[in-house]
């Protein structure tokens, strides 16, 4: 069982024994004067690639515990070398804008295609609130985009189960929407990053993640509004902020299920979730091109059946959707 500590990490690194911390340059900044004891080692981690962590596993001292601190990256290659080693792992996201860290996945890129290895859950997870309130609001509040996508995921989930016989599970879609209330219930905790906020968004992604394992697949979640992130990071060879990407798509989604996207707007600007693709540097050639190209890439990645499965997207109506989302 994963131990959650809401706080701060102070002093913790003095119950670690030899320690190594797999890290980047400004999350180590924030908890360095702070974690305590002395690290046997500190990396600056630069990649995902298995060849990197397959050198980075080989080149660290032996160590008792293994700590990754920052954002997915950082995390992700904790999560390798603790697997590797066999040693327990810490982990203190510093950032809540990807649910990468209640994950037990560890995801290795093999020639830059992303692969699941295995899973490891960590021994600890610790919130540092000080070190989450000092980024920037915006990529914190994106980790609002992966529970609120529930909104379009179980409008598709249910919608293939009716199509295609696919399994459905409605104790787990009803608790799932619960989780949306809760998020939207506390958008203004959210928005301004308060403790309340942080705390709301972490527990709510290990509430995701237990509903997936649960459902044995990513549905509670995950639906069209993921396609738009996937078509969208595929076309234009660019990675974007997850939870915003996929607002993105909640909103298109929400407009072909007939759910109104305007209200759906709404509740993504009252928890400062960015999701105008224009405030996350799209260009309008590219967002349609998007928008024109996912129903084939949803078809080529043989993604889950969803509204997509239902609709054509014209040119007129990418055009519309660009009006609307840059007014
Ligand atoms: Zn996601």
């Amino acid at each position: 069982m994963t131990e959650l500590v809401l706080g701060s990490v102070d002093g913790l690194g003095s119950y670690a024994g030899k320690y190594a911390a797999l890290t980047m340059e400004i999350p180590w900044s924030l908890v360095k004067d702070r974690i305590g004891g002395t690290p046997a080692s500190v990396t600056m981690v630069t990649g995902l690639e298995n060849e990197y962590l397959d050198q980075l596993v080989d080149q660290l001292p032996s160590v008792d515990t293994v700590f990754g601190v920052g954002g997915g990256v950082a995390i992700d290659a904790a999560k390798y070398v603790a697997w590797k080693r066999q040693c327990p792992l810490i982990l203190v996201p510093t950032i809540v804008s990807v649910d990468a860290y209640v994950s037990p996945e560890i995801a290795v890129r093999y020639n830059g295609v992303v692969k699941y290895v295995a899973k490891l859950n960590p021994d600890k997870i610790i919130i540092d609130y000080k070190a989450i309130q000092s980024a920037p609001k915006n990529l914190n509040t994106a980790g609002a985009g992966d529970i609120y996508s529930i909104t379009t995921a179980l409008f598709d989930w249910k919608l293939a189960h009716e199509k295609t016989g696919e399994s459905y599970d409605e104790r787990i879609a009803a608790e799932a929407q619960k989780a949306r209330d809760r998020l939207v219930a506390n958008a203004d905790e959210i928005k301004n990053v308060t403790e309340k906020g942080i705390r709301v968004l972490v527990e709510l992604h290990k509430e995701e993640n237990r509903l997936q394992t649960l459902a044995g697949k990513s549905r509670p979640e995950e639906g069209s509004e993921h396609t738009f992130f996937y078509t969208i990071e595929h076309l234009t060879r660019r990675s974007f902020v997850h939870g915003q990407s996929v607002a993105t798509g909640v909103f298109i989604s929400s407009h072909y299920q007939r759910n109104d996207e305007d209200k759906v707007a709404h509740a993504m600007d009252s928890m400062g979730l960015v999701f105008r693709p224009r405030e996350y540097g799209v260009s309008r050639e590219e967002f349609i091109e998007t928008l024109l190209s996912m129903k084939s890439y949803s078809e080529k990645a043989t993604l889950p059946y969803s509204i997509l499965d239902l609709v054509e997207i014209t040119r007129a109506d990418a055009e519309t959707f660009w009006k609307k989302l840059s007014a």
